[in-house]
Order: structure tokens, then sequence, then C-alpha cells
């Protein structure tokens, strides 16, 4: 028996090992892994510089308090902040845990309560970041949630705009909705966000867990928008596999936080930096990124060339390497039969196929996938409809 709670539907596969965007099972199995750890390793499995980083880190200390100076976690926070909005870093071990961070700050500098956040978002399991999700099959049994999250629908302009009330202290979102079926914001949206944080006196926080670090193209997704966040956070390919997150504030916010008022025992730990800090070395390269956008076009014109014509297919959408194929009908059953053809891809909701490579998927490997993906379209298609 499995001493494990039953908390994840998980597949018959297990991973023994991995190079980049190669993932080889119990059985010797080779994949494409197209989920990347759900858009963790952002440089492929087992990146060499970051092995390299850690390995040293290793050898000269592990686990330091935070009562104690930490010159790796400056050097990881200057990376931050250099390629963002944000002018500080608070460092803690996950993406609920920034946006825990996050709620806790627009809260104490505004001085008011209420979150605006939107239908179908995810931001987390802890009870802060639950309440500001969206979907009720996140919150089901769990009763009652913390008070003053409220919900809006997304991408509607005008539900934002009839929002009135001098008791919000943040509106927050993810410019591209992950876990909510790879949706993208509206330009108009994010404009209206915007207008809307000003009128309320609200903060933005966007949460970049899933689309921050190159994933879409740019060092952070709300970047493609011209959006001007007062706190980001990020987590998920922060440090390529090591457990790491990041609240990233802008300078005003920064002593609304003094010693004592948040905290935590693991949160900036020497590895976890040493793997952030030569993680985002190499992504933040404009170069690297550039070909981010190069590759993550190519794919999508692959993905279109051979679903073109394809009945159960909708529509394909999303920015750089974070793509959603949207069915007419549940995605289960052809994410199974990808499996089966070499390829690991995940749902976004019922009916989408999320795909996340990692950003140093090859030209190969992308036509590669793309084929795969063709071929167990038309393999399923009869059984499908
Ligand atoms: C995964 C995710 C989270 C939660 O991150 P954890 O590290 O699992 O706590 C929060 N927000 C978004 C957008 C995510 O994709």
């Amino acid at each position: 028996m499995t001493h494990l709670f039953p908390t994840y539907a998980r597949y018959d596969v297990e991973i023994k090992d991995a190079k980049g965007a190669v993932a080889v099972d119990q059985n010797g199995k080779e994949y494409l892994d197209f989920i990347s750890g759900i858009a963790v390793c952002n440089l492929g499995h087992c990146d060499e510089d970051v092995k390299k980083a850690v390995k040293q880190q290793l050898d000269k200390v592990w686990h330091v308090s935070n009562l104690f100076q930490s010159s790796i976690q400056e050097e990881t926070a200057r990376l931050l902040t250099e390629n963002s909005s944000g002018d500080a870093v608070f460092f803690c071990n996950s993406g609920a845990e920034a946006n825990e961070a996050a709620i806790k700050l627009a809260r104490k500098h505004t001085g008011k309560s209420k979150i605006l956040t939107f239908r179908q978002s995810f931001h987390g399991r802890t009870f802060a970041t639950m309440s500001a999700t969206g979907q009720s099959k996140i919150h089901d049994g769990f009763g009652p949630l913390l008070p003053s999250f409220e919900y809006l629908p997304y991408n509607d302009s005008e539900a934002l705009e009839q929002i009135a009330g001098d008791d919000y202290a943040a509106i927050m979102l993810e410019v591209i909705q992950g876990e909510g079926g790879v949706v993208p914001a509206e330009q108009t949206f994010m404009n209206a966000v915007k207008k809307a944080c000003t009128r309320l006196g609200a903060l933005l926080i966007i949460d970049e867990v899933q689309t921050g670090i190159g994933r879409t193209g740019k060092p952070f997704a709300y970047q493609h928008y011209g959006a001007d966040p007062d706190i980001i956070t990020s987590a998920k390919g922060l440090a390529n596999g090591f457990p790491a997150g990041a609240m990233i504030g802008k300078k005003e916010l920064v002593s609304s936080f003094q010693p004592g008022s948040h905290g935590t025992t693991f949160g900036g730990n020497p590895l976890a930096m040493a793997a952030a800090k030569a993680t985002l070395e190499k992504i933040f390269d404009p170069a690297f990124l550039e070909d981010v956008n190069r590759k993550a076009e190519k794919m999508t014109d692959l993905l279109k060339n051979v679903l073109s014509g394809a009945e159960e297919v909708e529509d394909i959408r999303g920015k750089g390497f974070m793509i959603g194929i949207q069915l007419k009908q549940e995605a289960a059953p052809l994410i199974a039969e990808l499996r089966l053809n070499g390829l690991l891809a995940l749902p976004a909701g019922p009916t989408v196929i999320r795909l996340l490579p990692p950003l140093t998927v090859t030209d190969e490997e992308m036509s590669a996938a793309a084929d795969i993906i063709g071929k167990s379209l038309r393999e399923t298609a009869g059984s499908l409809s």
C-alpha cells in the first residue's frame, strides 16, 4: 500500500533520469518532457551550470539563519530587481508563500483589507492564497475561507469599472491564467486593471509564479503589457528545480515590512540561492530570451501546421513557451495518448492541453513533439468524438 496521502492523481510513470528536454521512466522509455515539472525546469533537467553552482555551494555551507548577512541573497535579488519593476525581494520557498507575503504586505502597507482577484485564477493552496483563488473546486470542504477576497470575471473591463469603495488593498492577477486554461489577459483589460488600481488606491500584485523567469520570452510576462506592478511574485522556474520563491516589491513598500513583520526559516537558503542565481544569469541574458522567442514562434507555427483542419481543435493560444491547445472535448484521453507516444504534456482545466517545454528545447525536439501531437490526434480522433 502507499504511505502517501492521495492528493495527486499520479500517472503510472516514474521518471528515473532526465537531461535537458528528455525524461526516462522506470522501464527505460524516453519522453520529450513538455511539462518541465510544471514550468520549473526552464533550463531543462539537470542543467550543468546550475548543477555546478549548487555543488560548489554544497561544499561551503548548506544553511544559515536569516539572522545573518547573505551576499548570495543580495546577488540573486539584484538580478530579480534589475529585470523587473521591483526594488527589493523577500525570499521564500514556494509560489503560495510568495503570494502569502504579497497579500500580507499589501494589507500592511495600505491599511486596507480587500483583495480583488479573478475567476479561474490560481494563487496557491494555503488559506490566504486558496481564498485568493477564484475556483470553487479549490475551496470545497475547507471553509470558512479568509474574508475580504472578491472575484471578478477575467478579461471583463466593465465589471472592473463598476467596483468602488475605499477598502481595496490590492488587485491580484496572473497575466496568463495557467491552471485556469492558459488564458492570456487582453491589453484593454490590463489597461482597465491599471485604471482601477489608481481609482481604488489599490496595489497591483502580479502573480508570475508560472509565467515568470523567461517562460513567455521576457523575464516576466507582465512586461508584454507595459504594466507596472507594485508587487511581483515568483517561484516555479526561479531555481530550475530547487524549491525557491520570491516576493518582489517597489521601494515605496519596503518600510512596511520591518524586523519581525514576516519571515521564514528556509527562505533564501544558500543552496536554493546558488541554484536561483545560476538560473537567472542564464535566462535573463537578452540573447537567450531572443532565442526563446524565435523558437516559441516556430513551435506555434509547427502546431498550427500539424493541427490545421483538426476538427477537435478550437484554438491555439498563449505567449512564448506557455502554450494552450483548446480542444472541443476532454483533454485527458489525448494527453494519455501523447504519453504513450512519448510526449509529456499537461491539462489546464478540462479541455486544454498545456505545453511547457524547457526554454532550452531544440528545433529537432520541437518538430518531434509537433509530429507526436499530430499523430496522437489522428489516432484518437475516432474514439474521442
Ligand atoms: C503553481 C502556482 C502557484 C502555487 O505555487 P506553489 O509553489 O505550488 O505553492 C501560485 N500561482 C500560480 C500562478 C501558479 O501557477
